[in-house]
Parts: structure tokens; sequence; C-alpha cells
């Protein structure tokens, strides 16, 4: 069942998603060679509780038990889901960090893939075409399109591109759930799926490798890791239907303004 909601509603998802946004401005300007993902998740989860939020993905029930942290820090080949460790980060990595948070009783859930260092250039137009991705996905995100308009506009642009697009694992709805129906996947073709309509909200979110498609669980039994090794790219934002039209609830702001400070 797809939950719409009312803009009462979409203004309260507003702030979750907001709180997820400055989050990841707090950590953007904390990345660098040397520091500890498991720092960061640290500093996340003392910010989200001091605003009022309680961090979503920590206890969250997995197949095989509990997620352990604040953050999902996914590095190089990791697609989604790494758990933070204290293992630092070195020059030349890139990560996604993605963050949760339940406030006033809805969900905010975007993330962000960040360079540390100086990385390749190969890797800085993966960054820039996963970006591009979700942006040509949520350009479809308008009344009387469907699920597959989006889908299609995202794998369009990373196939052009070279690029593997991940299947197993998709965007989605989101409201008082974390993850809410309809399903988003980031392939697909035009014209198919459930329709787009007035006061829907969805997390819309490419994960877009380097090489191939496929990917596989690590025993910890959260990371997804590219098949073969070759490092992934992960972008998210939530975003409402209003007026027919998308408007993203989520910035990107405060990480660019301390990306820009760097
Ligand atoms: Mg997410
Ligand atoms: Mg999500």
């Amino acid at each position: 069942m797809i939950y719409l909601k009312t803009r009462e509603e979409i203004e309260l998802m507003r702030e979750s998603a907001l709180l997820v946004s400055r989050t990841l401005g707090l950590i953007a300007a904390e990345i660098k060679p040397g520091v500890t993902p498991l720092y960061l998740d640290k500093l996340a989860e003392e910010y989200i509780r001091s605003n009022g939020g309680i961090p979503a993905f920590k206890g969250y029930q997995g197949a095989h038990g509990p997620f352990p942290a604040t953050l999902c820090i996914s590095i190089n080949e990791e697609v989604v889901h790494g758990i933070p460790k204290d293992k630092p980060l070195l020059e030349g990595d890139i990560i996604s960090v993605d963050c949760g948070v339940k406030k006033n009783g809805f969900f905010g859930d975007h993330a962000y893939s960040f360079a540390v260092g100086e990385i390749k250039e190969e890797l800085k137009k993966l960054l820039q075409v996963t970006k591009e991705c979700l942006y040509k996905g949520i350009e479809q995100m308008v009344s009387g399109n469907r699920i597959g308009d989006i889908s299609y506009a995202i794998q369009q642009h990373a196939e052009k591109n070279g690029y593997g697009v991940v299947r197993e694992l998709v965007g989605h709805g989101l409201g008082k759930n974390l993850h809410e129906e309809p399903e988003v996947p980031n392939y697909g073709s035009r014209g198919n799926g459930p329709k787009i309509k007035e006061g829907l909200v969805l997390a819309i979110e490419p994960m877009i490798n380097l090489g191939k498609k496929n990917v596989k669980q690590l025993n910890d039994g959260w990371s997804i890791v590219t098949a073969d090794g070759l490092p992934s790219a992960h972008f998210e934002h939530d975003v409402a239907i209003i007026d027919g039209k998308p408007e993203i609830l989520s910035s990107f702001a405060f990480v660019e303004e301390a990306l820009n400070k760097k």
C-alpha cells in the first residue's frame, strides 16, 4: 500500500530530511585521511540525538540481526550498508555515507558519496555521474509519470557512461516507515510501475558501479560489495510531489558548503 502524504505531513518530513542533511554536512567537514568511520558515526549519533531525532538505522532489524550503527559507511568496493569501523580512511578512498533519522514520527533517509583526499579521475567521474543519475531520476518524478520513468532515466545515464547499475537494492517510499511502497529500482522501462501522484514521497538512491552490476553480501550480514571488487558510488535524496512536481525535501547544501571550505 502506498501512503500519500498531506502538506502538513510533508512539512514534518522536510524537518526529518533536513536533520539528516545537516548531519551529513557535519560529517563532510570531518572526512579526511586518518579519520575513522567509527568516529564519524559517534559524531552523527550525538548530533541527531541533541537535535530531537533518533538514529533510524541503529537497531534496524536485518536478516542476521540489528544494524549496530547510526551511519552506513561504505568504502570503495562496498556499495551500501557498510558498518563503521575503527580502521582509518585512506587518501584516494571514496565513501558513501548514508544516514537515517526519525523525528516527529517521520523518517528522513539520504546519502552522499565523498572523496577522501585526492582521488583518481575515474573515481571523480563515477561520483559525478552517480549524482547526475539521481537528479535525472528526480526530473521524472512528476504527477502522471510512473516509477519506471524514474528507473529508466537513472539506468540510461549510468549505462551510457559504461557503469553497472545495481539490481538487488532499490529506492523506496518514505514516511512513518523507513521503507514503504513503492520500490524504486534504478533500472527499468518507461511507462511501467505505479503511477506517481500528489503527496508521494520517495527516497531515490542510485547505486552505480564502476565495473559490472553484480554485488554480493559479506559475512557480517550487512555490507554489500561489488562482485568484481571495483568501486561503487551512492547518492540519495528524499523527494515529495507537491503541485504535481518534485520537491527535494533533503539538501546537499550543507555538505557542499563544508566541502567548499576545505
Ligand atoms: Mg539511505
Ligand atoms: Mg534509502
